[in-house]
């Protein structure tokens, strides 16, 4: 696996690739990986001659006051770990590779980023929009994948592609869960065993909704009070529990179709999201 942190050295090496006949896949990621991205990795390398994963803490998405400086690092297993999934070459730039000096340029999507962690991470997708669509046109990739696990911005992201004619086809991959149903997330790292246990009402309360929905339930004030519940009980600080339409994250007034449940909700102090799409007939 070649390992370079040059924007200028990744479009050159893809673009050589993509002369030899070969389609490019990207795995854009922030490290510290998991099963969640490795499964992303290995249906890159199903579907892609020449698989780039990408490893970088981008400070733009991040707001004051959150995890920034502490969010978790451990290059040496993430690049093991790469390394056995088959991946060609990993790109690991700077702030400053990505941001050069005099960089102003921001891309900004309306009414899809208005919902869920837009409302609460102010410019968080500002920041990923730009960044994402940088790393399309560093790394030229013909596919790139993303995992269900941050819906909105799969979304969000499908979205900037269309509307923006950029040449790479999104594919979103399901939630990898550990064994007891907690999402997997770098961040879970943050949590003492305690916090582990009570992280865990945040599937709890989706497998609880789906089983509502499944049985009949209707009301879309009653299901978001039921699952508000379950987190309450566990002595989650919710920050949000939304309901919306799963194609294009807009208001619903009734529990029909494919429906978005999707959760944010602050263990001690790490905040943890998940989600699941809920078919209601
Ligand atoms: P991150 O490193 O958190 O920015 O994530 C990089 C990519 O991995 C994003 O597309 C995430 O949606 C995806 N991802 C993170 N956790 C999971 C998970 N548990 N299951 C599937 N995909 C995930």
């Amino acid at each position: 696996m070649l390992k370079i942190s040059s924007p200028e050295k990744l479009r050159e090496l893809s673009l050589e690739a993509k002369e030899e006949g070969l389609t490019v896949g990207l795995v854009p990621t922030m490290g510290y990986l998991h099963e969640g991205h490795l499964s992303l990795v290995r249906r890159a390398r199903e579907r892609n001659d020449f698989v780039i994963v990408s490893i970088f803490v981008n400070p733009t998405q991040f707001g004051p006051g959150e995890d920034l400086d502490k969010y978790p690092r451990d290059l040496a297993r993430d690049e093991a770990l790469l390394d056995a999934a088959g991946v060609d070459l990993l790109f690991i730039p700077t702030p400053e590779d990505v941001y050069p000096e005099g960089f102003q340029s921001v891309v900004h999507l309306e009414h899809i980023t208005k919902p869920l962690c837009g409302a609460h991470r102010p410019g968080h997708f500002d920041g990923v929009c730009t960044v994402v669509l940088k790393l399309f046109n560093m790394s030229a990739a013909d596919d790139a994948y993303f995992g269900m696990k941050d819906y909105q911005q799969l979304k969000v992201i499908e979205r900037m592609v269309k509307d923006l004619n950029v040449g790479v086809r999104i594919e979103g991959m399901p939630i990898i869960r550990e064994p007891d149903g907690l999402a997997m997330s770098s961040r879970n790292k943050y949590l003492s065993d305690p916090e582990r246990q009570r992280a865990l009402a945040l599937s709890k309360s989706l497998d609880k909704a789906e089983e509502l929905v499944g049985g009949g339930l209707i009301e879309p004030a009653e299901l978001i009070s039921e699952v508000r519940s379950v987190l309450e009980a566990a002595n989650l600080e919710i920050d949000y529990v939304e309901l919306l339409g799963a194609e294009n994250l807009d208001r619903i007034e009734s529990l029909k179709g494919n429906l978005l449940l999707a959760i944010a909700a602050y263990v001690g102090t790490t905040r943890l999201i998940d989600n699941r799409v809920l078919v209601a007939r």
